[in-house]
């Protein structure tokens, strides 16, 4: 009995038991209160979350599309990361008047400025709906119907819950399907920035620095939340007043410690703690290869006409932080994994439970699901770098996909209809206004010439396998042809063929973007594959059949009442605990837990835009006018490690002290740990945090904006 028991735990436990990792449903908090308190937590479960009272949750909101944030004073102040609202913030600058780096301080209410399009949303509860959920589910139903089904069912259930409110809700699958819960919220959409500090301080490092430790990056920013009179949660109106939060997150001063508990209240949106190694292997092998070269190119040429001029960089810097924050991400999982050898720990495992099941039953069939979990891998993964490849490849191009958007429109009637002009002007408006051409230019030359240079065969679409091997010089001249004389070359020739063209130039163009059928190709390949239908060969099948299988391989860990496994993460609120503690990189080499202002002065460097310091910055940190905001050796802290598990939307999340006190903002993860999504290793995977009192500092020594200072309650 007692050896069948400890296999049966092996067997289930055996590919994914990380000591220490975990994002936990703040509902069932309870179950890890004990180990939470050990560790150093003063509070309860129930002083996290709780539907009886008010509770931490009450203050962390959903910031924006991907990102959290927290309350920090009864006036609907919400601290968060400078990269959360960059789009927003670029948004709002010019070269007259450059917000993102100059930065901005609003000196009254009156002075917030309203962000089209920015929301927040407070977590109103949230509840296990499985049942609901499943109802009416059996195995006889195939998965496109079983998914049918329970798409119904949320629907239903949603519905049913938020008749009447202005709440919204949504229903998320947990551990592949086995469980449901829903998450009902209020979303308020009057959000006005009330600071942010220049971008020389915000961004501090730039990408070079991105997800590295040691780091010096003050990567907050100040938002506030309106609503009506009655607190609901309406649009923008001049009538609107700063929302009351009765909740909020008092902050200590006090500081943290290595050894200290910390705890992470957030968002994190994607991980994939429970892949067998084949599924490792698809993210290493097949995915992050083609998504690092090609974007690693787009990064080069679009950084060097950046560097030229000042409103290239305006123009560029928020879709070149995009695309380098996947990229750098992508390059430090495949070190990861390497450095960790998780894909051979994990196949190891795998070999382990082959030896077992010519012992047990349970171990013959857990074996099977995974000898057929990995069948499915074989197609899944091929299809993957497919995507993968045109994805990066032709979506990377700015103009190809302008003349996607435009061509349905362009060749439809003649003369055109007003609404078609209307519309065809518009989109050009919006794309030429942020568009330079030389970078696209290249960028297509660049991305193609690898695309067909490079890829296998079997990866590229059929009617484009006539151009493998291309040369560059060919290329050359097609860019030339599109770039430089045809109606999109400029955005007067486009609006003037918009305004003026005749019946016979109409055609001319029809015939001149059917020859130029390359993108259509690609795009139409990347819309089969990525078809949701049911057919044999597309990308969403392939992932049903494997998230289906999946659901079995991880039912185990849905069944369990200890709180020894947690959902990965899903873009639902989760609390992440652990402590303030360095680590040992290599060999020979430690990493220490806190950073000070003397690294700025350390990495300054007027040459490289990234690593400019602010003047008035550098005079504050040189005469140590630290104020309260000082740590016990009279320096100035700025960012801090420690072992909470997080994710990419936990961007902006509060950390707290085991007092419930603010004491940082998690912003982003150590470079040796970050293959943390797949993989947790205690022993290298970090999350930074900036330190609060740096936060504080910098409103109050820097930007001289001590009334916010006094909105906030400050602890000793
Ligand atoms: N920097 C990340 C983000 O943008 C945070 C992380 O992935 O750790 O969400």
């Amino acid at each position: 009995m007692k050896k069948s028991l400890s296999i049966l735990i092996l067997l289930f436990s055996i590919i994914f038991c990380y000591a220490d990792a975990g994002m936990w449903l703040p509902l069932l908090l309870k179950q890890k209160e004990a180990e939470m308190q050990k560790l150093g937590f003063k509070l309860t479960a129930e002083d996290v979350y709780s539907v009886n009272h008010s509770s931490m949750k009450d203050a962390v909101v959903f910031f924006g599309k991907g990102c959290t944030g927290e309350v920090i004073s009864k006036k609907g102040l919400i601290l968060t990361n400078h990269h959360c609202g960059y789009y927003e913030i670029l948004k709002l600058s010019t070269l007259e008047n450059n917000i993102l780096q100059n930065g901005f301080w609003a000196a009254s209410h009156n002075d917030e400025i309203s962000i089209a399009g920015l929301t927040v949303t407070f977590l109103m509860y949230m509840a296990e709906v499985t049942e609901d959920v499943l109802k009416g589910v059996d195995e006889k139903q195939s998965l496109l119907e079983r998914d049918e089904l329970i798409r119904k069912n949320i629907q239903t259930k949603i519905k049913k819950t938020i008749e009447n409110t202005d709440f919204s809700a949504e229903i998320k699958p947990f551990f592949y399907g086995n469980q449901y819960y829903i998450f009902v919220s209020r979303e308020f959409k009057d959000i006005r920035l009330v600071g942010t500090p220049p971008e020389s301080i915000g961004k501090f490092g730039g990408d070079t620095d991105n997800w590295m430790w040691p780091r010096h990056t003050g990567d907050f920013a100040l938002y506030r939340v309106y609503a009506n009179k009655n607190g609901d949660p309406v649009p923008y109106s001049p009538d609107n007043v700063p929302l009351k939060t009765e909740s909020f997150f008092p902050i200590s001063i006090k500081g943290i410690e290595e050894g200290d508990f910390t705890m992470v209240l957030g968002y994190p949106g994607t991980t994939q703690q429970y892949l067998i190694s084949d599924g490792i292997d698809m993210v290493v092998n097949y995915r992050n290869p083609p998504l690092i070269q090609q974007r690693g190119t787009r990064l080069d040429i679009m950084k060097k006409y950046m560097d030229m001029q000042p409103e290239v960089r305006l123009m560029y810097s928020g879709k070149a932080n995009t695309i380098a924050n996947g990229w750098k991400k992508a390059i430090g999982e495949n070190k990861g994994i390497k450095e960790t050898k998780a894909l051979n720990a994990r196949d190891k495992e795998e070999k382990v439970l082959e030896l077992l099941s010519t012992q047990t039953v349970d171990a013959y069939n857990r074996f099977t699901l995974l000898l057929e979990i990995k069948a499915l891998y074989e197609t899944y993964k091929e299809m993957e770098t497919k995507v993968v490849t045109l994805r990066e490849t032709f979506q990377a191009v700015e103009l190809g996909r302008f003349i996607e958007s435009v061509r349905e429109e362009l060749t439809k009637d003649y003369p055109y209809s007003l609404e078609n002009k209307t519309k065809l002007l518009e989109r050009a408006e919006s794309f030429y206004s942020n568009y330079y051409k030389p970078i696209d230019k290249e960028v297509f030359v660049e991305l193609l010439y690898y695309y067909f240079n490079n890829s296998k065969k079997e990866c590229i679409p059929e009617l484009l396998q006539k151009y493998a091997d291309i040369e560059r010089e060919s290329l050359q001249g097609m860019a030339k042809q599109i770039y430089d004389h045809s109606i999109f070359s400029t955005r007067e020739n486009f609006v003037r063929f918009v305004e003026t063209a005749s019946k016979k130039e109409i055609a001319a163009v029809h015939k001149w973007l059917s020859g130029n059928r390359m993108f259509l190709i690609a795009n139409q390949a990347l819309t089969e594959i990525n078809n949701n239908s049911y057919t044999e060969r597309t990308l969403p099948n392939i992932r049903r059949q494997v998230d289906a299988k999946y659901r079995d391989w991880v039912a185990f860990a849905a069944k369990d009442t200890t709180g020894r496994y947690f959902p990965d993460a899903n873009l639902t609120m989760r609390v992440a605990f652990g402590k303030m503690e360095g680590f040992s990189p290599y060999n020979g080499m430690v990493y220490l837990p806190y950073s000070t202002t003397d690294g700025i002065l350390q990495k300054e460097n007027p040459n490289i835009y990234d690593y400019q310091v602010d003047n008035k910055l550098k005079d504050v940190i040189l005469y140590k006018d630290f104020g309260q905001y000082a740590d016990a050796n009279g320096e100035m802290r700025v960012a801090f490690i420690a072992s909470n598990h997080t994710a990419g939307g936990n961007s902006g999340s509060p950390v707290l002290n085991g007092n419930g006190e603010l004491v940082g903002i998690n912003f982003d993860r150590a470079w040796e740990g970050v293959m943390s999504d797949l993989y947790y290793d205690i022993s290298r995977c970090r999350n930074i945090s900036l330190d609060i009192r740096y936060i504080l500092f910098i409103v109050d020594k820097f930007a001289e904006a001590g009334h916010l200072i006094e909105e906030m309650e400050i602890r000793n």
